[in-house]
């Protein structure tokens, strides 16, 4: 082969898109064949297994990324397996070079090192990009040196960064796509992977959402349309879409953050900024995991780690996994996310409150639910998130607070819209006992048909107690520091 007609090869991991990506420009526009792949490899060490939604999802947004790789003259090759081994196959087969965008997880980080490390010994030129974040983990950091621990010191830095840079188009055409070279490993076809479940459980997940970069584009659009000007206020609001539901997508990297600042960058207000600073918090837990590893199962204040949480019964855990807590904001939340791969985020902190202090139980048993089910399940947003509700991240909710289902259910969902919804077998209850239905006098409850503890159950524990026994737990262990 000769060196003009040897491929480079875009590699393709959590930036499954055309649009703003650094290293398919690049590549594209040396005028060189282009070999586009994407790796599925849970076996290397340290790759967390991705949950079940996220597979669902990263199975659609790959068929997406090939119909619109080929829209400019491309294809998506899929392989599988331990990447260095992948990797090192291809290159045998004759490759000129390698471009990717970083990824800032320690795995990943290594095994990336390690391909950098297999190109440079055989003579294959590697360039690597940002694609997935507003700005990298080194570049917003303290004079002082570190990193930071608290978001506000942390966005208004990152803010005073400056501008990232602009986003770019989609590239091309291509000059030539490079032929699928056959290693071990593959190319294999997308039913291969297993990706999607054996037992078809995603009906509400197919009805949702729009997995790929056009789903992305669409769900931008409709939020500057339509939510943009509301956000600040309707993102509170349970019964009402009035956050971007922009999460997969940016998981996935089907649309790069850079994109949606710009897009936005265009209207000014309070609801814009409240929205930038969100993004700024996806960013910031990126950088929060890059500087500290082992976040996903450890905490940060490590004391954390010797406190006595209780072993849940399997049927308590059932409970709360699968709506049947008694509570009737919990329960929406928790089927919510079954039925749909996500949950309204505030609804996440009312639920992951309830397991971590309501049920005292250990804050990464719930994590590792929410990695299953959540279709936007990220490594460094979920356990940080859950580390935030639990008490024991690096800027915590402080250990005194403890969400209340029933006011914060009576707050931010008072028509009980979003109860109805997902508790159907409550939603006749007048809007005064949709959040405590055990209060109802017992001729209200006979008349919408409800029966405490048989269509719909008592609340498995009573909020007040369970608020003190918290508390104490939480102060004998802060005596102990
Ligand atoms: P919007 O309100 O429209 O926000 C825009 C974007 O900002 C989101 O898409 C997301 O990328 C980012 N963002 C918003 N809030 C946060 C936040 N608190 N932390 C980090 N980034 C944020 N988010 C995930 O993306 N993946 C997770 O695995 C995840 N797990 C969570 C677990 C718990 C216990 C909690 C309390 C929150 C979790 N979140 C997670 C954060 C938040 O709930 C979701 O990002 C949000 O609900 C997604 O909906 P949206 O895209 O409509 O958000």
């Amino acid at each position: 082969m000769t060196t003009r007609s040897k491929p480079t090869i875009v590699w393709f991991r959590d930036d499954l898109r055309l649009t703003d990506q650094p290293a398919l420009h690049a590549a594209v526009t040396s005028g060189r064949p282009v070999l586009c792949i994407y790796i599925f490899d849970q076996v290397s060490e340290g790759v967390r297994p991705l949950g079940a939604a996220s597979r669902w999802w990263l199975h659609h947004s790959l068929a997406s990324l090939d119909d619109k790789l080929r829209t400019i003259g491309g294809r998506l090759f899929l392989f599988q397996g331990a990447t260095e081994a992948v990797v090192a196959a291809l290159l045998r087969t004759g490759i000129e070079g390698l471009m990717f965008n970083r990824r800032y997880q320690q795995a990943e980080r290594r095994i990336d090192d390690a391909v950098v490390d297999l190109c440079r010994r055989e003579g294959v030129a590697v360039e690597d990009f940002v694609g997935s974040v507003l700005h990298e983990p080194w570049e917003v950091i303290p004079k002082t040196g570190g990193f930071y621990k608290v978001f506000t010191p942390y966005w208004r830095a990152a803010v005073a960064h400056g501008p990232t840079l602009p986003p770019m188009g989609v590239p091309g055409p291509m000059a030539k796509s490079a032929p699928g070279p056959r290693v071990e490993g593959g190319p294999v076809a997308l039913e291969e992977l297993g990706l999607l479940p054996e037992i078809s459980w995603d009906g509400g997940l197919c009805d949702t959402w729009e997995p790929g970069q056009d789903g992305a584009q669409r769900a931008l659009d409709l939020f500057l349309r339509e939510k943009v000007e509301s956000y600040a206020t309707d993102r509170d609001r349970l019964g009402v879409a009035g956050s971007s539901r922009l999460s997969p997508h940016l998981r996935f990297g089907e649309i790069s953050p850079r994109e949606v600042i710009a897009a936005l960058e265009r209207r000014a207000g309070s609801s814009a900024e409240k929205f930038a600073a969100e993004l700024g918090w996806r960013d910031f837990n990126t950088a929060l995991l890059f500087h500290v590893p082992d976040l996903s199962t450890a905490p940060f204040h490590k004391s954390y780690a010797r406190f006595p949480f209780t072993k849940l019964t399997p049927a308590a855990l059932a409970a709360w996994q699968h709506g049947r807590t008694g509570y009737p904001v919990v329960d929406a939340g928790m089927r919510q996310l079954w039925q749909i791969g996500t949950m309204h985020n505030r609804v996440r902190m009312i639920t992951a409150s309830f397991l971590v202090k309501h049920l005292l139980a250990d804050w990464r048993i719930g994590e590792r639910w929410f990695w299953d089910t959540l279709c936007d399940a990220d490594p460094a947003n979920n356990p940080l998130n859950w580390q935030w509700i639990a008490g024991c991240g690096n800027d915590p909710v402080p250990y005194f607070r403890i969400f209340n289902p029933v006011l914060q259910g009576e707050k931010f969902d008072p028509d009980g819209a979003y109860v109805r919804r997902y508790v159907p077998e409550l939603a006749d209850l007048p809007d005064r006992w949709i959040h405590k239905p055990w209060e109802a006098p017992s001729d209200v409850l006979v008349k919408v048909n409800v029966v405490l503890g048989k269509t719909y159950p008592a609340p498995m524990v009573d909020h007040a107690k369970a608020r003190v026994r918290a508390l104490d737990a939480l102060r004998r262990h802060r005596e102990t520091l």
